[in-house]
């Protein structure tokens, strides 16, 4: 399975910069982008193992599970 497909996906739109996904990710996939107001998360997709604690983390819903993913 190519790992785009295990990767949550993820939309910055509804982020708040409260980073609760940086800190529970354990591959570093997710980093802080931020500049004066604009804050959110970005997801590096390269290094995601599809574990999904990015995706019960976020408040806003940001990230969303991928059908083939665990
Ligand atoms: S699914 Fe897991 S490895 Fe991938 S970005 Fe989310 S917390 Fe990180
Ligand atoms: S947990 Fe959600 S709202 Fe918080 S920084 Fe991550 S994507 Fe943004």
């Amino acid at each position: 399975m190519r790992k785009s497909n295990i990767c949550p996906s993820f939309s910055s739109k509804n982020c708040t910069g409260c980073w609760k996904c940086v800190s529970a990710c354990p591959q570093k996939a997710i980093h802080r982008i931020g500049f004066l107001w604009h804050r959110h998360a970005a997801l590096y997709r390269a290094r995601c193992i599809g574990c999904n604690r990015c995706v019960a983390v976020c408040p806003e819903g940001c990230f969303t599970k991928r059908s083939g993913g665990q």
